[in-house]
């Protein structure tokens, strides 16, 4: 048997005839970047995510650039993130030529620890980015509370949590801006690049529309310096057929991921592979399940592929550690959480139409580990 990391084959099949009919008109429209169709998206995402406006761009990378261009950060100004998470989110503070200010993780959501970023905090510092890694949300009030206080604008990437939510709250709607991805291994994804930004501010939203259009609302017309970050017609007339399913595959890939967590139990196995920690007041969405192997997961790995089995490490080397951030001057061991996580963590295949044989086999295949 094989089991990929990710098979989008069964969801591309089901909408197969849905998405090229769309696709086909958007062909017949000839409105091929923004327009009627990216509008919809818009407003629908909007309304999924609990907020008011939603801005739609051509990535999730540019999703935190443009929130961060909000900002008008200066040299040296500072922005509080995590640096076990995708590189675009440090990337972003980064390419605006501000600094990222890392603070470690929680051992058990991987998740930016709250109890950490007061500290983290200096006079240069401009924003907080929080990041709702696998499709968790961050422990969002006590950040927000920091966030309020300080009166620091809070960002959110939540690339991996559309649908997520803290205490019954959506991913992207607690923050001051939310930034998604539409990269096609995302929980929506698209059949390229594309991503959106969420705001219930008024001024915000008015501003990024420009930003995303080179800072020129009217034609011709520049008030500010802005990017060509637009999202074109073909990805948001997908996005609109996958987004009607989106809910009912958040929910398949939370029943996937109860069943992994069961069965890695009942097996036993659940402190040589730790399954992932829900916090009570999340609804995690599941965009990866991710193990802890406390011992020889690079081994584990190697076995799991020499059996079919598809997975992947994310993230492998932490954001402090990579070469074009040694200007910042962390050294090892300065985040011992974020290090031990790219050191222990495994995803394993988990999407909505994975069958409980392949789930079942997977787990075999970890039980037949010898090491
Ligand atoms: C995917 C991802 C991004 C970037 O999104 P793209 O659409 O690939 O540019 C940013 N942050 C996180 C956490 C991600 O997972």
């Amino acid at each position: 048997m094989k089991v990929p990391l990710l098979d989008l084959r069964g969801q591309h099949l089901s909408l197969r005839a849905q998405l090229l009919g769309a696709l086909e008109g958007v062909i017949d429209s000839q409105q091929f970047v923004l327009g009627p169709q990216v509008e919809t998206l818009e407003q629908q995402v909007a309304k999924y995510s609990q907020t008011k406006f939603a801005v739609g761009c051509a990535s999730g990378s540019d999703a935190l650039l443009l929130a961060l261009m909000t900002l008008d950060l200066k040299a040296d100004d500072e922005v509080i993130t995590t640096p076990f998470t995708f590189f675009a989110t440090a990337g972003s503070i980064a390419r605006l030529g501000a600094r990222p200010r890392f603070v470690d993780i929680d051992p058990q959501t991987y998740n930016m620890d709250p109890s950490r970023v007061e500290a983290a905090i200096t006079p240069r510092t401009r924003a907080i980015m929080a990041v709702h890694l696998y499709g968790q949300c961050a422990d969002m009030d006590p950040i927000l509370e920091i966030s309020k206080r300080h009166e620091l604008p809070l960002v959110e990437d939540a690339a991996q949590a559309i649908g997520a939510e803290d205490r019954g709250r959506r991913a992207g709607s607690m923050a001051h801006i939310g930034c998604f991805s539409f990269y096609p291994t995302k929980n929506l994804g698209g059949a390229g690049d594309g991503g959106m930004l969420v705001t219930s501010d008024t001024e915000l939203a008015r501003r990024l529309r420009g930003l995303r259009v080179h800072g020129g609302l009217t034609e011709y017309q520049h008030d500010e310096v802005g990017i060509n970050s637009r999202l074109d017609a073909m990805q948001a007339a997908v996005l609109l057929v996958k987004l009607q399913h989106l809910e009912a595959w958040s929910e398949a890939r939370r029943r996937k991921a109860e069943f992994y967590t069961e069965l890695l139990r009942e097996a036993g196995l659940e402190e040589k592979f730790v399954p992932p920690f829900v916090r009570p007041e999340a609804r995690h969405i599941f965009h990866q399940y991710v193990i802890r192997i406390p011992r020889h997961r690079d081994e584990v790995m190697k076995h799991l592929s020499e059996h079919g089995v598809g997975s992947k490490i994310y993230y492998p080397i932490p954001l402090h550690q990579q070469k074009c951030f040694a200007y910042l001057g962390y050294e090892e061991g300065q985040f011992p959480e974020a290090e031990r996580a790219a050191l222990q963590t495994l995803a394993l295949p988990c999407f909505p139409e994975i069958t409980a044989e392949q789930q079942r086999y997977v787990v075999e295949a970890l039980k037949s580990f010898g090491g």
